[in-house]
């Protein structure tokens, strides 16, 4: 798929969809940075256990803590990569979260906080990123979006409101760097099996189950090899899109 030697960093990639994106592009030969956030001992134990799955299976990876909200914390994670590699080809904005609650009841800490690590840490990733993929004239920008970003979700306008935004960050990054030879794309997932949607009651689950055409989650490695398609040489004409992969919500 022609990613043989890409470096790439994923965000947030420590567990869920994150650790599942950064297997997958170890698995077509990207060398790995695997971004954790330092919260406590068991988030660097995870980014550790990334990193030596891809050692173990012939890959080359590294850990790299950044807090997505931190631009100097930002700054200094790219840093690190390109004193190591020389450069990054592919940046996967994975890192996010959820707070959730109707707006009557949403303070302004669960409006911010959400908003700061889905759309202010993909800003802040895309741009240190991207100097280097200008420099070589390749780059790729995933950026995780939601369904709930393109349809809106009850109990969900800080999140929806991220990932629609990150939607449209995605595609004015497009048209801004496109003749740099850099594509920028967003996914737009649905239901996922990760701690993520492990939260939810079993009563939220069926309902989204019953709203989704093939009737059952998605698994992480589904989306990675619909993040990993983006990233090779195979989807070179595609730019400034968000493809759903949701199971037909
Ligand atoms: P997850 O299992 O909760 O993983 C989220 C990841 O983001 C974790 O690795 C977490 O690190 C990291 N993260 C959180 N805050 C961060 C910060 N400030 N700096 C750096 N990393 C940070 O969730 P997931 O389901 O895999 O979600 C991955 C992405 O998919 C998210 O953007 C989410 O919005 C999106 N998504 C998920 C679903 C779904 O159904 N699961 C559907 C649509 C979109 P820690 O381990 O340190 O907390």
């Amino acid at each position: 798929m022609g990613l043989e030697g890409r470096v790439a960093l994923v965000t947030g990639a420590s567990r869920g969809m994150g650790r599942a994106i950064a297997l997958k592009l170890a698995g077509l030969g990207c060398k790995m940075a695997v971004n954790y956030v330092a919260i406590d001992d068991q988030n660097r134990l995870d980014a550790d256990n990334v990193v030596e799955t891809i050692i173990g299976l012939g890959g080359e990876a590294f850990p790299v803590e950044a807090d997505v909200r931190d631009g100097e914390a930002v700054k200094a994670m790219v840093q690190r990569v390109i004193d190591r590699w020389d450069k990054i080809d592919v940046l996967v904005n994975n890192a996010g979260i959820t707070r959730d609650n109707l707006l009557l009841r949403m303070s302004e800490d669960a409006w911010d906080s959400v908003l700061d690590v889905n759309l202010r840490g993909t800003y802040l990733c895309s741009k240190f990123a991207l100097k280097s993929m200008i420099r070589q004239g390749w780059g790729r920008i995933i950026s995780v979006a939601s369904i709930a970003g393109v349809i809106g979700n009850a109990g969900q306008t800080n999140y929806a409101a991220s990932k629609g935004g990150i939607i449209a960050f995605t595609k004015s990054i497009a048209r801004e760097v496109g003749s740099r030879g850099i594509t920028a794309n967003a996914v737009a997932p649905g239901f996922i099996k990760t701690s993520m949607t492990e939260a939810l009651s079993e009563e939220i689950k069926n309902s989204i189950l019953s709203m989704t055409s093939l009737r059952r989650a998605g698994e992480p490695e589904e989306v990675a090899e619909l993040v990993a398609f983006l990233a090779s040489d195979a989807a070179g004409y595609i730019t400034g899109q968000v493809i759903g992969i949701d199971g037909g919500m």
